[in-house]
């Protein structure tokens, strides 16, 4: 199987970003310097390091924990609504106005594809700040009261680095509350650049903090004794060393975790479309989404005819340079990443489920991963049950509804899970039946600031998104 069209190298120009060498913490409305060590982050399409950044210790986090205090005790809680609502709006505007900007570094930082970068993350941060912007003088309609609870101290993972800082510091500001933010080791550059875009904004000191660093700084933000939320975004074993960390405090939390999610096709699915689902579904950002359909269930009378055609489209797929505008997959986002893909992979072989993997060729430098599908797997088999992270596509097959519904919720997670079918009373009990936070129906990957995102079971709890999504920033309505 050979690509149906070659396509001539069209770079996005990385002209309009401006690294710099190394990076501070954004402390109180200024770059500061660390008191501790620095870590370099690399570009993962090409291992070129991009800066030296620096690694917030216990006393640098305690300086965050400390300005945010005073910002929110001084100026932010006493500030109207309406008034919060004006910074909000500035800084979606901003980050409008600088979209280019940010989804190039993202694109360079990530490894992301830089057409996803810039028609999805970015429009969809500036999005979540100007629809949280629109909540901040109306809490007392939303039903979970008008009080914020103070500081939020706030972990995000590294593959939507923009986008989880944006659920997590747009609601948290529109409630009044201010926040310590750490981005994740791989990808702090955007955050860095969101930081400026604070100043540029002229958003009040302490207001907005940004600590970077791995898991010591992590850490200690989510057990720094005046941090009174927790909200993080990652893995599940990471997300239950925290709630053990915070377990008898006052600190409320909130965990948005991993997933493994069903893709469902029914027989009276149109499967080109279907098909579209599923390469949206677990190839989009490389397959690094909590969200992601890697597991496709597929109705056995289809079976054949979906795999068919699925693969002569894995076979169209466009893996290189992620700022190339043409590229469908770019880089994985580091060497651990890769290395426990991998790992997994060889893992479903030796369980005896049949590989395939898209042809192309790798760039030499950087982690690539080609687009790989399983077939024959089942229940027991771990690429049926772990979460890769990456892109690839583990195939189930089921006989009738219920079968499919036992095999989709036969899983330690609940964040979400797509229907294929042509007959809507169909999709409407499918719903009711799957443990997922998100169910998408006749498509898949779907975000929109208005609609609350959240898992079942050990893919968290607590919601981002929509008016559910003021709940975890707020006291309540009867505080
Ligand atoms: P991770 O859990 O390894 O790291 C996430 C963040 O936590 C990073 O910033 C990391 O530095 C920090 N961290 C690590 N140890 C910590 C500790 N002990 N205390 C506090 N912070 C700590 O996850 P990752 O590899 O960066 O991201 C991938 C995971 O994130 C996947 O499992 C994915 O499903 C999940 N994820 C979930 C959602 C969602 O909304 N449910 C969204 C995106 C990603």
């Amino acid at each position: 199987m050979s690509r149906t069209l070659e396509y001539a190298p069209a770079p996005e120009s990385r002209a309009i970003v401006d690294i710099k060498p190394s990076y501070g913490l954004f402390v109180n409305g200024e770059f500061v310097d660390g008191t501790g060590t620095s870590f370099k982050t690399v570009n993962p399409a090409t291992e070129e390091v991009l800066a030296e950044v620096a690694e917030a210790s216990e006393a640098d986090v305690d300086n965050a924990v400390r300005a945010a205090r005073r910002a929110y005790d001084r100026v932010w809680s006493r500030m109207p609504g309406a008034e919060r609502a004006k910074y909000l709006y500035r800084i979606a505007r901003i980050i409008q106005e600088r979209g280019r900007e940010l989804a190039v570094l993202e694109s360079i930082d990530n490894g992301k594809p830089i057409g996803e970068a810039r028609d999805v993350d970015v429009p969809t941060v500036a999005a979540h700040f100007f629809y949280y912007a629109g909540w901040a003088d109306k809490l007392k309609y939303a039903g979970y009261g008008t009080t914020p609870l103070g500081v939020a101290g706030q972990v995000i993972p590294w593959n939507f680095p923009l986008l989880m800082l944006a659920w997590k510091i747009a609601p948290a500001l529109a409630c009044g509350n201010t926040v310590v933010l750490k981005p994740a080791e791989t990808t702090p550059l955007t955050a860095l650049l969101f930081a400026e875009i604070c100043q540029q904004a002229d958003l009040p000191p302490g207001v907005v903090n940004i600590v970077t660093g791995a898991g010591d700084t992590g850490r200690a933000i989510v057990s720094h004794p005046d941090v009174d939320k927790v909200a993080f975004t990652g893995s599940t074993e990471v997300g239950k060393a925290i709630a053990r960390a915070v377990a008898g405090s006052q600190k409320r939390v909130t965990l948005e975790l991993g997933g493994k999610a069903a893709n469902i096709v029914f027989d009276d699915a149109p499967i080109d479309q279907a098909v579209e689902g599923i390469v949206n579904g677990i190839f989009f950002n490389q397959g690094h989404v909590c969200c992601a359909g890697s597991r496709l269930l597929v109705q056995e009378s289809v079976a054949d005819e979906v795999m068919a055609r699925l693969k002569r489209r894995m076979a169209t797929l466009r893996v290189g340079d992620p700022l190339d505008k043409n590229t469908d997959v770019g880089a994985i986002n580091s060497a651990e990443q890769l290395a426990k893909i991998r790992e997994l992979s060889e893992v479903g072989e030796a369980e005896g489920a049949e590989r395939w993997s898209a042809p192309c060729d790798l760039p030499a430098n950087g982690y690539w991963f080609a687009p790989t599908v399983f077939t024959g797997v089942s229940q027991a088999h771990r690429i049926a049950r772990e979460e890769i992270f990456g892109p690839v596509l583990s195939v189930l097959t089921f006989r009738t509804p219920a079968e499919a519904v036992e095999k989709a919720n036969n899983t330690p997670f609940g964040l979400s899970a797509g229907v294929w079918t042509d007959k809507g009373s169909r999709i409407l009990s499918m719903a009711n039946r799957l443990r997922a936070g998100v169910v998408w129906a006749n498509t898949f990957n779907k975000f929109d600031p208005t609609s609350p995102f959240g898992g079942y079971k050990e893919s968290g709890y607590g919601r981002e998104g929509g008016r559910h999504g003021l709940e975890a920033y707020l006291k309540g309505a009867d505080q």
